[in-house]
């Protein structure tokens, strides 16, 4: 499963494009298409889904001014804080939703696949608040490596279900938990982490995320900075924080958009035109086109793709990309601890960098960052580099 077909010409990629589906799929694919559309359309479905946002993850998150780290970087900061979402980071936004719509549909368990474990634990959490069951597969090295999630996954009532194939991480996992879908499509739904994978699934995911932007444009607006914004920060692994903050700014030419990747997986930056996971997309290749090995010191960035509406807007220019190195991204979550009090997630300290190059350049700029998630996963690997 590691070939890549590629072209060399450039390519506007989109995240409807539906010609490269394993063709076991196309049948739950496309229930799961209409399954979808009807879910928007009912009023009830949509109110008791902002409800669970409320009153159960608890948005909306605050937008915080960071005003001594806009002192030391010589700008005006502000943070969209997905780090108070219940759980810790942005991906229960997505999980409520798809749960949501798991229910919706008739299933009674849905099935997720996970890499460090951080949606297998979102999909647990909300599987366990909707009454459904959850299976998450996790390359065996990773349930090893990430035992508290382990224990959370199993704490919250999930399976959790360790792939021993090949090198037992992220990718065996999903091949593990797409088998299982084919085979049991008729009564589990797959809940899937990022803005990747087959339509709907890349549109789906932005549109279940795009509360972090729909909510930080609201409240600039009601600061009256909305119009003063030149950048948005976000850090992009598959893309879906970043796609879900950017979507309501993409009309705003003012605002510029940077998409923060890591050094050692920089799809956009780096990645050429194939497929891979159903999607048509930038993958990060080898001369013989196969997968190119990533490296991150954070397991969120690890991937050697990105989300095709990410990439669709790169093409287009709207997006720019920078990579972040480990160091960069180390020393600026430091600042950010210990200057405003915050401890995020090693993924978006690369958001954090990011902006900081940017004002280095631009200074007296005004920037928002997504801090996608808080730190308290990460202790120990921030510890390691101490
Ligand atoms: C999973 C994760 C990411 C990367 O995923 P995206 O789909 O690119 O958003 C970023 N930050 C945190 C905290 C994560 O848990």
């Amino acid at each position: 499963m590691t070939e890549v077909s590629s072209r060399v010409h450039a390519k506007v990629f989109s995240e409807d494009a539906d010609h490269f589906i394993p063709p076991l799929l196309e049948i739950p694919l496309t229930k799961l298409r209409k399954g979808y559309l009807e879910f928007l359309a009912d009023s009830t479905e949509q109110e008791a889904l902002q409800q669970q946002l409320r009153s159960f993850a608890g948005r909306a998150t605050p937008l915080t001014e960071a005003t001594a780290l806009g002192h030391r970087w010589k700008g005006r900061v502000f943070l969209k804080r997905e780090d108070l979402v219940h759980g810790g980071a942005h991906k229960l936004n997505n999980a409520l939703g798809q749960c949501a719509l798991a229910k919706f549909m008739g299933f009674d368990s849905v099935i997720a696949e996970t890499g460090a474990g951080q949606h297998g634990v979102a999909t647990a959490i909300a599987a366990a608040r909707l009454g459904l069951k959850a299976k998450v597969f996790q390359g065996a090295k990773d349930v090893e490596r990430q035992s508290p999630n382990a224990l959370r996954m199993r704490l919250l009532g999930a399976e959790l279900v360790p792939v021993h194939d090949g090198e037992a991480t992220l990718k065996e996992a999903v091949n593990a938990a797409m088998r299982e879908w084919v085979l049991r499509s008729e009564s589990h739904a797959y809940c899937l982490g990022s803005i990747v994978g087959p339509a709907p699934y890349p549109r789906m995911v932005r549109e279940f995320q795009r509360v972090i932007g729909d909510e930080t444009q609201e409240q600039l607006r009601q600061i009256s900075a909305e119009e003063t914004v030149d950048a948005l920060f976000a850090c992009v692994g598959g893309g879906s924080n970043a796609a879900g903050f950017f979507t309501p700014f993409v009309e705003s030419p003012q605002t510029r958009l940077f998409a923060c990747e890591a050094a050692g997986a920089a799809s956009l930056s780096k990645g050429e035109a194939g497929t891979l996971h159903g999607m048509e997309t930038l993958v990060l290749q080898d001369e013989d086109r196969q997968i190119a090995g990533t490296h991150s010191i954070s397991a969120g960035l690890d991937y050697p793709a990105v989300g095709p509406w990410l990439a669709g807007l790169h093409a287009e220019g709207r997006l720019e990309a920078l990579a972040i190195s480990d160091e960069e991204a180390l020393s600026a979550l430091r600042e950010l601890a210990t200057h405003e009090g915050i401890i995020c997630a090693l993924e978006t300290a690369h958001a954090l960098a990011g902006a900081q190059q940017f004002l280095q350049k631009e200074p007296g700029s005004t920037v928002v960052i997504c801090i996608s998630g808080r730190g308290d996963k990460d202790l120990n690997i921030i510890g390691e580099h101490s």
